[in-house]
């Protein structure tokens, strides 16, 4: 088994490339039938876990689009700290315009329910969720999750974009902290 070591842990494949492409795909599809008559939806991409999602689902997206990046942060080592902080705000108006949110994970909803109010009070006439991973057992938001690719329970996972201290988010496939640390 290829165990990967990020700082001082230990963590084993979980989710493979194929399988992240196809459940990629499969949000690109739903996306294109939803969106197919909205004028030029701006996707905003949270910095920085969710850069390769974005970059693989915009490939994958026949609708015409903006793209805008805002970066947040509320882990520290691989645990929420319960608040949201704005690192490098909206650099682009969403008033009046279809936002459709690109998020790596949906944890315990922090994150996209403080988007949620920045998105709104600057006007944005429809918001979209799309998360290349949802922890349904953490989250529990009123805000509907309109689009997950992929669905995990309650572990701290790194790669396709997603990072420990920073670290691992090089890696095509997805990795979860291993259980046994020895
Ligand atoms: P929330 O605000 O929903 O609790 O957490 C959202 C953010 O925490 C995610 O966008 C992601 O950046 C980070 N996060 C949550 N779970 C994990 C995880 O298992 N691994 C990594 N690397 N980051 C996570
Ligand atoms: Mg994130």
């Amino acid at each position: 088994m290829e165990r990967i070591k990020l700082h001082d842990k230990f963590f084993v494949p979980c989710i493979k490339a194929a399988e992240i492409d196809k459940a990629v795909e499969a949000v690109a599809n739903n996306i294109n039938n939803d969106l197919k008559g909205v004028d030029t939806p701006i996707f905003l991409s949270v910095l920085n876990g969710s850069f390769i999602f974005t970059a693989d689902l915009m490939r994958k997206l026949d609708i015409s689009s903006d793209v805008v990046f805002i970066k947040l942060a509320s882990y520290e080592g691989t645990s929420t700290t319960g608040e949201v902080k704005e690192i490098m705000g909206l650099t682009k108006s969403v008033k009046g315009r279809t936002v459709v949110v690109v998020e790596d994970i949906v944890d315990t909803g922090n994150t996209v329910e403080e988007l949620y109010k920045i998105l709104k009070r600057e006007g944005a006439a429809d918001i979209k969720i799309c998360t290349l991973l949802l922890k349904p057992d953490s989250y529990k938001k009123d805000i509907k999750i309109d689009y997950a690719a992929l669905q995990i329970p309650n572990d701290f996972i790194v790669g396709y974009g997603l990072d420990y201290d920073q670290l691992g988010r090089q890696y095509k496939d997805i990795y979860v902290l291993d259980e046994s640390q020895d």
